[in-house]
């Protein structure tokens, strides 16, 4: 990938303020989340590209990213630029309704679909892992991921412990970009949460940003404060550094059940993501380098093992569920291992029946760089939907613990159920942004974009679209639909890619921006991405059969020709 680029060291994150550098704001908001994903405190390792998530990459190399910044510099209002695998390779003249941003990452066909074929092409330059948001420019660090492990574990609390985690504990695996966030979305609830990360750094980086209370120098002492906490009913998070396999044998063999096990490490990628047990990080890392196959058949053997761990907490009572990590997919698959799929993911168990409604993720950027920005925007959506309790709980709650990484943003789930003026949930609070920003009561432009994870935007058996009602799961044409339909509706950047959070060849999946600059063509893209995009999750959701999305099609107006056959 080359040597870091002068202008990335120069910017160290998204340029602010209001002066822009590009022809429009919206070539400028690519250009600043392109470097948010990149600012140091943002990415988890910027200097070789990496955005999180084991190699999820934001370019493909340090002169790709300078060749993407010189494009958007030049790139006028009627032009579009394509992305491919995180390099430039192409613009055209289109028209100013049309995305000025188009990106395609880590695509394979698919009898080459897997992740040999993806290294050797990636070992010559001509590929590049894209993850979800990394290669989308749409990270915004630990916190667009937080506000769905909150949702998740509340939903979970709902269903086991009465609404609530106090008193509950939950061991999990992994302190890296994403799933740093699992000890806040732990204590958020309530609850007590005991980490196992193999990196010392990143269970600092975490304490260092609020994420994680504390660190533990070993497992006994992490334990004992864990349970004093437990007992008093107290949240409290500690990481303790050790491979997550050896931490779960340890309480596996003093007896102990935790009343959740989940887990995400970087599971998807057994090379480059995961570390197997038996191995500091550096002989790990050494053995990467000299034996990959050697590495690969450990980190399976590890993964096994993990499983089991998981599987036997499970028949001892502990609540036990997948994130998204596709770790029991990897046990299935190289290990032959059919009950892997005996715990279930987190989708099925409590996602569903949101995306069924076109609910989502739904994420917001302040490109000019002041945090006052998003509390105008948090004061706004609470406005705007005065009854959605949950929803004034987690802005009051962001607000109190999550701290602002690189460009101040927020997230928050918005459904599709439309108002009275037939606009849904999405599209009323973008439209009122963008007045915002129209009336200059926020300072600069705000970027509105999403993870790939959304109701009809992701095929991904071993995840989203796990033990569908109709069999669907491995029906590829709606995220590629999704990102069709988000041009025609007028995005500012759309992205389609393969692999992401379950690894290549798992999961196909799109996303979209769109830049709300107080503009009346903002508005008439804001008011259509954001009805036909949460739409897609009714539509997709309504095909395979679920009454929920049948029932939202019927309430919110949403045509579906041949509903019920
Ligand atoms: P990351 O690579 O930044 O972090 C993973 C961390 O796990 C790293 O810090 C690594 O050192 C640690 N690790 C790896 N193997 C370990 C082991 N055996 N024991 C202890 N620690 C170990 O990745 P991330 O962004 O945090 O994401 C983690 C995984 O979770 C990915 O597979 C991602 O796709 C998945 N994920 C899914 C969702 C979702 O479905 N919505 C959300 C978040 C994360």
């Amino acid at each position: 990938i080359g040597e870091p680029s002068e202008q990335w060291r120069e910017y160290r994150g998204a340029p602010t303020g209001t002066d822009i550098e590009c022809g429009g704001w919206r070539q400028e908001a690519a250009l600043r989340m392109l470097n948010n994903n990149l600012d140091p405190e943002v990415g988890e390792d910027p200097e070789n590209l990496v955005v999180y998530g084991g190699t999820g990459r934001a370019a493909r190399s340090w002169d790709a990213y300078d060749a993407i910044l010189d494009q958007l510099r030049d790139l006028a209002d009627d032009e579009t630029l394509l992305v491919q695998s995180g390099k430039p390779v192409g613009r055209f003249e289109t028209h100013e309704m049309a995305p000025r941003v188009l990106i395609a990452n880590s695509n394979l066909v698919g009898k080459w679909d897997d992740w040999e074929h993806f290294h050797e092409l990636e070992a010559e330059g001509k590929i590049m892992y894209g993850q979800m948001t990394a290669g989308s420019w749409a990270y915004i660090g630990t916190q667009g991921i937080i506000q769905g492990t909150y949702e998740t574990l509340a939903e979970l609390a709902r269903r086991e412990f009465d609404g609530s985690l106090a008193g509950r504990t939950v061991v999990t695996g992994g302190l890296g970009g994403m799933s740093g966030a699992q000890p806040l979305a732990v204590t958020m609830n309530g609850g007590v949460c005991v980490v196992a990360e193999v990196k010392g750094d990143r269970i600092d980086r975490r304490i260092g940003t609020d994420y994680l209370m504390e660190r533990a120098d070993d497992l006994d002492e992490a334990m004992a404060r864990a349970a004093e906490a437990a007992e008093a009913g107290e949240p409290y998070s500690v990481g303790v550094e050790a491979n997550v396999v050896d931490v779960l044998e340890t309480m596996r063999a003093e007896g102990f059940v935790p009343d959740v096990v989940t887990d995400q490490t970087s599971a998807h990628d057994e090379l480059e993501g995961y570390y197997p047990a038996g191995y500091s990080v550096a002989e790990a890392d050494d053995l990467r380098e000299s034996d990959p196959e050697r590495y690969v058949a450990e980190s399976l053997d590890t993964m096994e093992r993990h499983v089991d761990a998981i599987l036997a907490m499970q028949a001892d009572g502990a609540v036990a569920f997948e994130y998204g990590n596709n770790l029991r997919g990897q046990v299935r698959e190289h290990r032959g291992r059919e009950d892997a799929f005996d715990y279930p993911g987190f989708v099925p168990a409590y996602i569903r029946p949101m995306f069924c409604r076109g609910r989502g993720p739904f994420r917001w950027a302040a490109l000019s760089g002041d945090p006052a920005d998003i509390h105008r925007t948090d004061e706004a959506v609470k406005e705007l939907f005065p009854d959605e309790e949950a929803l004034h709980r987690w802005i009051d709650l962001a607000q109190e613990r999550v701290s602002f990484q690189g460009l101040p943003s927020r997230v928050c789930w918005l459904g599709y159920q439309s108002n009275e003026d037939g606009l849904t949930e999405r599209a009323e609070f973008a439209l009122r942004i963008n007045d915002l920003v129209g009336e200059g009561e926020i300072r600069a432009p705000v970027v509105v974009t999403r993870d790939h994870l959304d109701a009809g935007s992701v095929a991904s058996p071993n995840r989203e679209t796990e033990s569908m009602k109709d069999g669907t799961d491995a029906v590829a044409d709606w995220p590629i639909l999704n990102a069709l339909l988000n041009c025609a509706a007028g995005a500012d950047i759309v992205s389609v890619h393969d692999g992401g959070g379950v690894g290549i060849g798992n999961a196909l999946h799109a996303n979209n921006h769109v830049v709300l600059d107080g503009t009346d063509l903002a508005a008439e893209k804001a008011r259509r991405v954001f009805t036909t995009d949460p739409g897609m999750g009714v539509v997709r959701h309504a095909d395979a059969g679920y009454e929920d999305a049948v029932d939202e099609a019927e309430e919110s107006d949403v045509t579906i020709p041949m509903r019920g056959g």
